[in-house]
């Protein structure tokens, strides 16, 4: 048997284009849709991913801005930032970058952007929204995740879910948009006994580890649909995630790829959150 590769930049590409044609169709209305992106210190990885937003974005037709602050920024200049940018018409999505350097206190600055412009999903009046079943902003590589289920036809009503990561950007928000899907949602985590035993019962399994080929061939049910959310750099350059690929096209039903997989979903996902904020803007939808 050979799994089914998920072509996540073809859906993207998919996504994205739509994206291009509402930005179009707001342009018209007097709007163009804008992301500031906030990018603080000088992490290698955080300046490739900056760049990919501000690029997606111009190609799109959305308006994007790239605010660079030294490592050394003071909380408060950065809380200023981020309160300028909430006051800002021109700006219809917020994003800070993460990691941010020590000691920025991430939780302060994400509780400091205005809740509809968030467009990454993770502040908290954002996050009770998705747990309590009314989304407003899904943060973007869960979300892209659900897109590339949904593009398979994966019937989650049912369906054993198992997700090897809990965080708050990607894991825990993962198994709640499962969970909300009708799956039977198993959530794991570095403390989990015998981890085989669960990932093996999983017809659906989502991996965020960071922990490049942590998943075996031999901890995937035959037949799985297998989402490799990692994204590793090896110390030859290459790029691998935390399934290892090969041997486990042999025994999934479909698998994505990494590179290839998940990050180009994720991208277009952020470009989608941007446009609902700015057509909401629009139509002056209330908080909730
Ligand atoms: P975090 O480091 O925040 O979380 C990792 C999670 O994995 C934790 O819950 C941790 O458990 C768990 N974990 C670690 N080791 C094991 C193990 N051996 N067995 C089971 N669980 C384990 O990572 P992120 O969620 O931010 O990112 C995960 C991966 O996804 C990274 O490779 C990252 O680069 C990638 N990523 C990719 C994106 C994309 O667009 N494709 C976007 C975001 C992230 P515990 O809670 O017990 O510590």
């Amino acid at each position: 048997m050979s799994a089914r590769i998920i072509d996540g930049k073809a859906l993207a590409a998919g996504i994205r284009e739509d994206v291009a044609q509402r930005a179009k169709a707001l342009r018209a209305q007097g709007i163009t849709a804008g992301l500031a992106v906030v990018l603080v210190g000088d992490d290698p990885a955080s300046h490739v991913y900056v760049r990919n937003k501000a690029q997606a974005c111009e190609k799109a037709g959305l308006y994007s801005r790239e605010i660079r602050l030294a490592a050394d920024t003071p909380q408060a200049t950065l809380l200023d930032v981020i309160e300028g940018l909430n006051a800002d018409p021109a700006i219809h999505g917020i994003l800070v970058q993460l990691p941010l350097p020590a000691p920025l206190d991430a939780n302060q600055v994400i509780a400091a952007i205005a809740a509809d412009k968030d467009v990454d999903g993770f502040h908290i009046s954002n996050v009770g929204l998705l747990m309590t079943g009314q989304p407003r902003f899904i943060p973007c590589t869960p979300y892209g995740v659900m897109k590339m289920l949904e593009s398979e036809k994966v019937v989650l009503r049912g369906a054993e879910a198992v997700v090897v990561g809990a965080s708050n950007i990607v894991g825990k928000p993962m198994a709640m948009l499962l969970l909300a899907q009708g799956a039977t949602v198993t959530l794991c985590n570095s403390k989990t006994r015998d981890l085989a035993a669960q990932t093996r019962r999983a017809d659906v399994l989502v991996v965020a580890t960071g922990r490049p080929n942590m998943i075996r061939s031999d901890m995937i049910k035959p037949g799985a649909i297998v989402i490799d959310v990692g994204i590793n750099r090896l110390p030859d350059g290459r790029l691998t995630g935390d399934v290892a690929f090969d041997e486990s096209c042999a025994v999934a039903g479909a698998i994505t790829p990494v590179p290839g997989g998940v990050g180009p979903m994720t991208i277009a996902m952020l470009l989608v959150n941007t446009i609902e904020a700015a057509e909401r803007s629009l139509s002056h939808t209330p908080l909730l």
